[in-house]
């Protein structure tokens, strides 16, 4: 056994398994579902599982297996716990989930792990691995290997031979096996040859000590606006709504909408009398909000609107979630919404190299490595190579 194989398999991962098509098989109707103890079992007999330069691991299959439709804050919330309650046991963490809700999962986990210090990588698949062509065995035993020897301290989404910070990623594609996509951020490693990390986009390891925030609050819903859209049934939700935290409005190119449309401002400016906080995201997978641009985004942005920046709606809605459940006082929430606090959002005039308070304070900074490597990765897929 060489010294990276020793290095490898001195490190333990948990992988927590949820559900999702990774584990599916067919039902007596014929469509697929979760089915209990099938996937850990078929795991176990990969051969690829037991050799040298594959981590220790143990899977934890939740009780209860689902399509990721199903799940929401209390399935984050119960797989927060466990990555708290075996975060000192393991070196790393794989979530296998469904891939239809995974990058609100990632994202909104990468929120509620603060000083998070090792990989949580989150995996799925396309196609149950009981197929003979699926892409679940890659997926899987990639996110491992991440898992186990990356020093990512961060929450990411190994899919398809790309590994991407969770708070950027998009599901793009509901049938092909490249099913997700980090529009305004570069993966944080791809896989070649060999496995190419780029340290220099990795958050920087935290200061503090790791904590969970437990509390979400996801009363947040999100709008996009279509031209000719009935303004009248926004003014009624924002009028008869006594719970609403939070509206994202997924508007045009920079952050534009009819301004022209006064119904829709009063609806937005009530919105905020009643401490309901409302963000602007770009409808368009590139680029971002700036309400500033033009006169239609300003007179939103005077209006009350904040804006979201290069933020993925998945992001947004997640973060929203999580500083609601923090905090009570509106201007905190409306701050830290503008803050880049865990590399989710590209600060207007900053770039991801700049540190926000917020970071030092409560969680790992944003700020990157200045080292470009192909590290641990590379030489792991060279000794394999050999
Ligand atoms: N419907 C499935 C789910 O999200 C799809 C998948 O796993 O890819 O759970």
């Amino acid at each position: 056994m060489n010294s990276m194989s020793n290095m490898v398999r001195e490190k333990k991962i948990l992988v927590l398994y949820t559900g999702g098509t990774m584990g599916m098989k067919p039902d007596a109707n014929g469509s697929l579902a979760p089915s209990k103890g099938y996937l850990t079992e078929r795991i176990m007999e990969l051969p690829e599982i037991g050799r040298d330069d594959m981590p220790h691991f143990k899977v934890k299959e939740y009780d209860e297996l689902i399509d990721s439709s199903c799940m929401g804050p209390q399935h984050w919330i119960c797989i927060a716990n466990d990555i708290e309650s075996n975060y000192n046991a393991y070196d790393g963490f794989v979530v296998i989930m469904g891939t239809d809700t995974m990058a609100y999962a990632s994202s909104a986990l990468s929120f509620m792990l603060e000083n998070l210090s090792k990989p949580v990588v989150f995996t799925g698949s396309q196609i149950p691995f009981a197929q003979v062509y699926t892409d679940a065995r890659r997926n899987l035993l990639v996110a491992m290997i991440v898992a186990a020897t990356s020093d990512f301290p961060e929450v990411c989404l190994c899919f398809n031979d790309k590994i991407l910070r969770a708070n950027r990623t998009v599901k793009m594609n509901s049938i092909g096996l490249d099913a997700f996509d980090s529009p305004n951020y570069h993966p944080l490693a791809t896989l070649g040859t060999s496995i190419r990390q780029r340290k220099d986009l990795v958050l920087c390891h935290p200061k503090g000590e790791f904590t969970v925030s437990h509390n979400l609050d996801a009363k947040v819903i999100v709008i996009k606006l279509v031209p000719g859209f009935d303004d009248e049934s926004i003014s009624a939700l924002v009028k008869h709504s006594t719970s609403l935290k939070a509206m994202v409005l997924e508007m045009y190119g920079t952050g534009n909408g009819p301004s022209k449309k006064l119904p829709l401002l009063d609806a937005i400016r009530l919105a905020r009398s009643k401490g309901i906080i409302v963000v602007a995201l770009s409808q368009c997978a590139r680029g971002g909000v700036s309400l500033e641009t033009y006169s239609m985004g300003r007179d939103f942005s005077n209006a009350g609107v904040i804006s979201g920046g290069d933020m993925t709606t998945e992001a947004c809605t997640t973060k929203l979630a999580y500083l609601c459940g923090k905090f009570t006082d509106m201007e905190s929430i409306i701050y830290y919404m503008s803050v880049n606090i865990r590399g989710e959002l590209t600060e207007k005039g900053m770039s991801h190299l700049r540190t926000s308070s917020y970071q030092e304070s409560v969680v790992p900074t944003p700020t990157v490595r200045s080292t470009e490597s192909s590290g641990v990765f590379a030489n792991l897929s060279s000794q394999n190579d050999a």
